[in-house]
Parts: C-alpha cells; sequence; structure tokens
C-alpha cells in the first residue's frame, strides 16, 4: 500500500491510473478502523482496479469540541488492517491540505435532511460532512464511493452532494457491519467500559423489537417503549427514536408497508453517542 500525504502527490499518481483506464473506488474514513470499514475496502476491491482508503478526522464536522478531542487515534493498527485488506493507497492529509489557506468553505443547500435527526442534534454537522467529501472527491476522483449504511443520513446527504454538483461518481452503500451480539460495529465502541457495551445492545435489540411489531403496536407505542427500555438498560440520554420514510426521512405517524420505512436511533450510553438504523420494509 502506498501512502500519500499530499495532495499534489495523490493527484499525479492517480491521473496516471485514471488515463490508463483504470478505476478508482474510495473509502473515506476518520480511521480508528474496524471490520465494518474493512467491508467498505473489501467492496471497493471487487468494484475498482484501485482502492484509495482516506483516513481525516475532519474538524468542521465535529459540533461538540469534546467529541473531536476524544476521537480515537489508532494509525498503526489502521495501516496494518488496510495492508492486510489489499487497499492500494492510504490518502492521510493534514487539515492544512484539505482545507489550504484563503480557500473559502462553501455551504450546501441540502433541505430538510439538515433540520431532521442527526442535522437537528449536530448543528453543521452535515455541512462539514460536504465540505471533507466534497473535497476528496474533487482530488481523488473516484468512479465509485463507498459508504456504510450505519450513517444512514448521511449517505443521503452525500448522495445529494453528489446531485447538487452534478459529480461525477456513484454512490455504493454498504451493509452495516455488526458485532456477535448485534451491536453495530463504531470507532466509538472504543470508548465504552466493558458493561457499556454489553448494555449497547439494546440499541440493535430495539430496532429488531420495532421491525418485529410494526404491524402490531402504533408507532407512537412503539417509540415509547423503545425509549423507556433504553433507559432502564444503562442510556442516559435519547436524541431521537424514529421511524421514517426511507427516501425522504419524514417522520411516520402510521406504518404503511407500501412506503419504504428505515427506524433510526441517537442515543448516549458511557458519555458516548451511538447512532443506528435499520431498514423495515
Ligand atoms: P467513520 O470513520 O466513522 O467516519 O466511517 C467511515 C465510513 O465507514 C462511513 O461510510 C461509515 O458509514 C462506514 N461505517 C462505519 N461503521 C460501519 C459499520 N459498522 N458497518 C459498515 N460501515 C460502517
Amino acid at each position: 500500500m502506498i501512502i500519500y500525504k499530499k495532495v499534489d502527490d495523490i493527484s499525479k499518481f492517480l491521473t496516471r491510473h485514471r488515463v490508463s483506464g483504470k478505476t478508482i473506488g474510495l473509502v473515506p474514513t476518520m480511521g480508528a478502523l474496524h471490520d465494518g470499514h474493512i467491508s467498505l475496502i473489501r467492496a471497493g476491491k471487487k468494484a475498482d482496479d484501485l482502492t484509495v482508503c482516506s483516513i481525516f478526522v475532519n474538524p468542521t464536522q465535529f459540533n461538540d469540541k469534546n467529541d473531536f478531542e476524544k476521537y480515537p487515534i489508532t494509525l498503526e493498527t489502521d495501516i496494518a488492517l488496510l495492508n492486510d485488506a489489499g487497499c492500494d493507497v492510504l490518502f492521510l492529509p493534514s487539515v492544512d491540505e484539505v482545507y489550504p489557506e484563503n480557500s473559502v468553505l462553501q455551504q450546501y443547500d441540502l433541505g430538510i435532511l439538515e433540520l431532521v435527526l442527526e442535522g437537528k442534534y449536530r448543528p453543521g454537522h452535515f455541512q462539514g460532512v460536504c465540505q471533507v467529501v466534497h473535497r476528496l472527491l474533487d482530488i481523488i476522483q473516484p468512479t465509485n464511493l463507498f459508504l456504510g449504511q450505519k450513517d444512514y443520513q448521511q449517505c443521503m446527504v452525500i448522495q445529494k452532494l453528489i446531485e447538487l454538483k452534478s459529480i461525477d461518481t456513484a454512490l455504493v452503500i454498504c451493509p452495516t457491519v455488526r458485532e456477535g451480539s448485534g451491536l453495530a460495529m463504531s470507532s466509538r465502541n472504543m470508548r465504552l467500559s466493558d458493561n457499556g457495551r454489553d448494555a449497547a445492545v439494546a440499541i440493535c435489540d430495539s430496532l429488531v423489537f420495532i421491525k418485529q411489531n410494526i404491524n402490531l403496536k402504533s408507532i407512537e407505542a412503539l417509540k415509547k417503549h423503545v425509549s423507556e427500555k433504553l433507559l432502564t438498560t444503562g442510556f442516559t440520554q435519547i436524541d431521537y427514536v424514529e421511524i421514517c420514510n426511507a427516501n425522504t426521512l419524514e417522520s411516520l405517524n402510521h406504518y404503511n408497508p407500501q412506503i419504504p420505512t428505515v427506524v433510526l436511533i441517537a442515543a448516549f450510553i458511557d458519555g458516548v453517542r451511538l447512532i443506528d438504523n435499520m431498514l423495515i420494509s
């Protein structure tokens, strides 16, 4: 695996491959890699001639300074995992490479996507995500961009970015990889205590519960039941338990099997904010 830190160097390298007809897959990450990230690298390797992983903890997407400062950094292990997975290129830029002096940060018209769920609870987060992904797409110019369903709303935001800016890249959404317990893999899980990690399974259990009972109870009753359950299993704060139209993220009051539906949860345990989601139709 070749490691590049400078935009000019990786651009030159990728241009050489692009002109010789090679396709490029990009897997953007913030590091502290786990099997969820590696599943995206594998998808990239299947689809494209060259797989590029970026590791960059993007300051502009953190609305909580504490969360940014505590974000885990495990670079040596990350490099070993990427080597094992057969990743071709690692892009490891500094903040100055991604956001050079004098560059003006754009604002993106994300509509309702920025106002609901993560958008509501993390103001400015999706503007930061768009700023970094737009810049990475500009630098790498990938054929395919691989993202995880784990960050469902983020996938919708990036699809919107691609459309807004008429970017010639296809978005590939890969399934959420879970621990044997059902807990969605996340870099933030590293910050959980042993007890917290055990208790955090309640998020996945809640998604499954809603999926199994969607025809039996009202949406209101399901949300109430699950919220109470999470609070009794160790979660200290629930940002949302929502059942939404999977195409628009509008909140649903009644379940209609004709409407693609997604359940999304964000909640705190051990002071760590976890998110997860499940499609139910
Ligand atoms: P992050 O490093 O958390 O910004 O994530 C980088 C990419 O990995 C994003 O597209 C995430 O959606 C994806 N990802 C994170 N966790 C998982 C998981 N458990 N399964 C699949 N993809 C994931």
